[in-house]
């Protein structure tokens, strides 16, 4: 096996399952995190098909479903909180969901004691040489590894680095989103209460068995100009954007302020026409973004990591042949997923009132029209979009 010595960037979803399967490889991976420790807390994300096969595999199904947030319906409501439509837990949450901070938790726990993590540093330089790369970093000292891999989202720092500047790649679908952690102050119990006005969806769902929930704001608007760091500033947008928003918008706003993990972004997707240049590759949202309205972010991720570490053995570490049989992999499936989260913003943002009206009674009319089935496993399908190799494994 050549080019044991992997660098993964990035230690949320996509890097920490890939490091479990090079291990398992038998390869040496190395993840590092700009964060100063794991990064917990946040919104709950979806797994679907092929992602749960991946989990299996990885022993780690049961941790996941023990830690599944089990949420049940959601339903929107009009401004006085009367319940319009009532949509089914799979609507929201696919077949299995779990806070992504929970998750990462789970992945690490299962990494860390044979994959070496550093956190609080960030890689500033990446050279390719014939045997090699050499990689230095913010803080530590220059390191050489075989391979380098970018795990670290959507404004992905080893896909600037090496592939160009982000805009090449990044595709904004017209939309904002912001979450962050509140008292469950409605005492929900495993619901969710969606609230919408033109351009605008406010939503808040219990997590944590009830003990808290997360408030969900999502809007419509042409590219933004604003610093990526600046909380402050971006608690500042959001605040403009629901200005003068009904129902249980303007306590949620209060309530920002003191949220541990508030988090602001567009909706973005990032597409490429490769994923790898020279011993450089990339994996989950900084490869193939599909866009929180896809629902399949957190599948691309566990099912890219799965693919690419298990390419890598079937090559024999020969990353010109792993990282294009990679590509080929999961080519398809990603067209698959961007495609849903593409078309799903008209429906969870409607523009207009009479948009809202029609999204509502199609929601109502649902459960009775002849077509419901194909609509619902329609997420399901995505999901499934690629069958999954077996990768023979170096015994433990
Ligand atoms: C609001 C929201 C809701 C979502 N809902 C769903 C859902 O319902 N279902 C679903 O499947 N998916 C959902 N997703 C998508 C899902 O969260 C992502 O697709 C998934 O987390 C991808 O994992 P990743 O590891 O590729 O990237 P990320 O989770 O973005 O992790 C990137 C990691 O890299 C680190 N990093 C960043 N820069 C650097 C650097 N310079 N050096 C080192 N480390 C760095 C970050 O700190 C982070 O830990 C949602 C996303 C958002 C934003």
């Amino acid at each position: 096996m050549q080019n044991r010595r992997v660098l993964i960037s990035g230690a949320s979803v996509a890097g920490p399952a890939l490091a479990f399967w090079l291990r398992r490889h038998g390869f040496t991976p190395t993840v590092i995190e700009r964060a100063p420790s794991l990064r917990e807390g946040g919104y709950a994300v979806d797994f679907r098909g092929a992602s749960l096969r991946v989990l299996d595999r990885m022993g780690l199904l049961g941790q996941v479903e023990a830690a599944a947030t089990n949420m049940g319906e959601v339903s929107y409501v009009d401004a006085d909180d009367r319940t319009l439509v009532v949509t089914p837990p799979t609507f929201q949450s696919g077949e299995l969901e779990i806070l992504r901070g929970d998750l990462s938790r789970i992945l690490y726990d299962a990494t860390k004691d044979d994959v070496e993590y550093v956190f609080g540093d960030s890689i500033t330089g990446v050279t390719e040489h014939g045997a090699g790369v050499t990689v230095t970093f913010e803080r530590g000292e220059p390191r050489e590894f075989d391979l380098v891999v970018g795990a670290d989202g959507l404004h992905s720092n080893v896909r600037s680095l090496v592939f160009g500047d982000e805009s090449w790649y990044r595709r904004d679908l017209g939309y904002y989103v912001s979450i962050f952690t509140v008292p469950n102050h409605l005492g929900l119990d495993h619901v969710g209460r969606f609230y919408n006005e033109p351009n605008r969806t406010i939503g808040v769902y219990s997590a944590r068995d009830n003990a808290e929930a997360k408030a969900l704001f999502w809007f419509g608007s042409e590219p933004l100009a604003y610093d990526h760091r600046d909380v402050e500033q971006q608690r500042g947008i959001v605040e403009e954007a629901f200005a003068d928003t009904g129902w249980e918008t303007p306590a949620l706003l209060r309530r920002m302020h003191e949220a541990p993990d508030f988090y602001f972004d567009s909706a973005s997707q990032i597409k490429m026409d490769t994923y790898s240049n020279g011993r450089v590759a990339l994996v989950g949202d900084a490869a193939y973004c599909a866009a929180p309205l896809s629902g399949m972010g957190t599948s691309l991720a566990i099912v890219g990591a799965y693919v690419l570490a298990g390419e890598l053995a079937a090559a024999g570490g020969d990353h010109t042949t792993a990282f294009t049989t990679y590509h080929d992999e999961m080519r398809e499936f990603v067209a698959v997923c961007q495609k849903l989260g593409e078309g799903n913003g008209k429906w969870f943002v409607p523009q207009t009132r009479a948009w809202i009206r029609m999204r509502n009674l199609n929601l109502r009319l649902l459960p009775h029209l002849p077509w419901r089935k194909v609509i619902e496993q329609l997420p399901l399908k995505a999901g499934n979009a690629i069958t999954l190799k077996e990768y023979a494994k170096v015994p433990a």
